[in-house]
C-alpha cells in the first residue's frame, strides 16, 4: 500500500533516518489517508529521543517534552514528533503516570487506543499494520488494540473516544469494545473535564452527533452529563412534539450546521424541560420558563465542563431566546435583535429552524416560514442601517458632554432614553434629532 506523504513529512522522516533513527507517520493521518480523507495534521513517531530530535531541526517547540513530544516547525506548519513510548497507567486519567521510551515501533503502536489509529507508514517499510487496522477500516469498526477492559482501565477517556471516532467516521463499535464501555462507564468520572470537553465537542460537530444516544445507553453521560439522561426520560405529551425531550434534542443536532456554538446550543436548548414540566387538565405537558432556566443550567454545565466564557455566553444567550415568538413586524424584530444582540440574530434563526425540524409535523410549514420571515425582516432592518444596539446610536456620551452635560448616571439615563425612542422610531436616529431630544429630556428633568 502506498501513501503519498507531504514533502515536509518526507523531509522530517528523511532527516531522522539519515541520522540513524527510525521514523514513521502514525495515527490519525495514516487512518485518514487510507480513507481517502485529507488529514488535519501529520504526526510522526520516532526512535530518536526528544533531545536527539531537537538537535536535528533548527526550529522546534517543546510541546510535551516529558511525554516525548517535540513540535518541528517547517515554514509555519508544526509537526508533532514523538518518541516511541510505552505509556504507564493514566494516574489522574489525564497524564500517564510515567512514560517509558522504547526503541520498538510495535510497543508504541500497542499503547494506542484503536486498531484504526495504530498504523504507521514510511516509504521504506510501507504500511505497518500489526493489529488489523486496515481490516477494521474496511469493515468500518472501532475496536480497541488488545483487551478493551485493560485499555479502558489505563485511560477511561478512550470510552468516549470510541464513540467520537464512530461518529466522525460513521463506523460501528466492535461488540467486545462496547461491552467493556458498558461495564466500565462509571470510571470516566476520573477523567478531567477538559479532556471530556474536547471529545464531546468533536462528537457533537461530527456528521453523526446523535451518537450521543449511545453514550447515554452505555452509561457515560450519566457520569458527566446527567442532565442529558433526564432529558431522555422526559416525555413531551404535546401536539408540537413526537419525541421525548432527549430524542427531540438529538434530532435537532443533525438539523444545524456543525458549528460548536450552534451544536452546543441545540444540545442544551431544552435542558431545563425536565425541571420545568407541568401537566394541564387535558394531559398535555407545558414547560413554562424553560428558556431562562435552560440558559442558567447550561451556564452551570458549561462551566463544569470548563468551556471558555465566550462560548458559554453565546450558547446561553441563544438558549435564553430560542423560543421567543413575537408577532413579526419591523418593530418587534428590532426589539428582539436589541435584546439578544443583533450579532446573534442569524444564529437564532438557524436554532429556531433546527428546533422546528426536530418537532412533530403539526404546523411545521407555518413554523418554518416564521423562522424564515424573522431572518428576512432582520436582514431588511440591517440593510436600512437601523439601530439595534446602543453603539449604533447617532450620538454618544461625548456628543452629550459637548452639549454641556456632565458625565455620570444622568448622562447614561439620557442615552438609554434616546435608545429606547430610536427602537420605537428608527427615523429619529440622526445626530440633530437626538441632540434636540436630549436637550428636551434634560430640561424636563429640572
Ligand atoms: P483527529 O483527527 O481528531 O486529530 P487523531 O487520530 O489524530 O484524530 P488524536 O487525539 O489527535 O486523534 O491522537 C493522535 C493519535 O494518538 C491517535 O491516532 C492514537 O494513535 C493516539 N492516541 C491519542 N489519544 C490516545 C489515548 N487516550 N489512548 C491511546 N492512544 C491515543
Ligand atoms: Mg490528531
Amino acid at each position: 500500500m502506498k501513501i503519498q506523504l507531504p514533502e515536509h513529512v518526507k523531509q522530517i522522516i528523511g532527516r531522522l533516518q539519515a541520522a540513524g533513527y527510525a521514523a514513521y507517520a502514525v495515527g490519525g493521518c495514516v487512518r485518514d489517508t487510507l480513507l481517502g480523507k485529507e488529514p488535519k495534521d501529520w504526526d510522526i513517531t520516532t526512535s530518536a529521543l526528544p533531545g536527539q530530535v531537537k538537535a536535528l531541526f533548527p526550529r522546534t517547540v517543546d510541546t510535551g517534552i516529558r511525554h516525548g513530544t517535540v513540535t518541528v516547525m517547517l515554514n509555519r506548519t508544526g509537526y508533532e514528533v514523538t518518541t516511541y513510548r510505552i505509556d504507564g497507567e493514566y494516574e489522574d486519567g489525564r497524564h500517564p503516570k510515567a512514560v517509558t521510551f522504547t526503541d520498538s515501533l510495535l510497543e508504541d503502536l500497542r499503547r494506542r487506543d484503536f486498531t484504526v489509529n495504530a498504523m504507521a507508514y514510511n516509504e521504506e517499510s510501507g504500511l505497518v499494520d500489526a493489529f488489523s487496522g486496515v481490516e477494521d477500516l474496511s469493515r468500518g469498526v472501532i475496536r480497541c488494540v488488545g483487551d478493551p477492559r485493560e485499555r479502558f482501565r489505563e485511560d477511561a477517556l478512550r470510552m468516549l473516544r470510541a464513540l467520537r471516532f464512530a461518529a466522525q467516521l460513521d463506523f460501528s463499535i466492535d461488540e467486545g469494545t462496547k461491552e467493556a464501555v458498558r461495564d466500565l462507564s462509571g470510571t470516566i468520572a476520573r477523567v478531567s473535564a477538559e479532556r471530556i470537553q474536547t471529545e464531546l465537542v468533536k462528537l457533537l460537530v461530527s456528521d453523526r452527533p446523535e451518537e450521543l444516544r449511545t453514550a447515554c445507553e452505555l452509561g457515560l453521560t450519566s457520569v458527566f452529563l446527567p442532565e442529558f439522561d433526564r432529558m431522555m426520560i422526559t416525555a413531551q405529551n404535546n401536539k408540537h412534539h413526537c419525541y421525548s425531550v432527549g430524542e427531540h434534542t438529538l434530532h435537532t443536532l443533525g438539523e444545524i450546521e456543525p458549528d460548536r456554538v450552534l451544536r452546543l446550543t441545540m444540545l442544551f436548548h431544552d435542558v431545563a424541560k425536565p425541571v420545568c414540566v407541568s401537566t394541564d387538565e387535558k394531559g398535555q405537558n407545558h414547560f413554562h420558563g424553560h428558556q431562562e432556566e435552560g440558559a442558567r443550567m447550561a451556564r452551570e454545565i458549561l462551566r463544569r465542563l470548563k468551556f471558555d466564557n465566550r462560548t458559554t455566553d453565546s450558547v446561553c444567550r441563544l438558549i435564553r431566546f430560542h423560543d421567543e415568538r413575537p408577532p413579526l413586524f419591523g418593530r418587534t424584530v428590532r426589539r428582539l435583535a436589541s435584546r439578544i444582540g443583533p450579532e446573534y440574530m442569524e444564529d437564532l434563526v438557524k436554532v429556531k429552524r433546527a428546533d422546528v425540524l426536530g418537532q412533530s409535523m403539526y404546523r411545521r410549514d407555518d413554523k418554518l416560514r416564521y423562522a424564515q420571515d424573522m431572518g428576512r425582516i432582520f436582514r431588511e432592518l440591517c440593510s436600512e442601517g437601523q439601530c439595534m444596539k446602543k453603539s449604533d446610536l447617532a450620538v454618544n456620551g461625548r456628543d452629550l458632554m459637548q452639549m454641556g452635560m456632565r458625565p455620570g448616571p444622568a448622562l447614561g439615563a439620557v442615552l438609554d432614553g434616546l435608545y429606547e425612542k430610536v427602537l420605537e422610531e428608527p427615523e429619529l436616529n440622526t445626530k440633530e434629532k437626538l441632540l434636540a431630544l436630549a436637550h428636551n429630556m434634560q430640561t424636563s428633568h429640572i
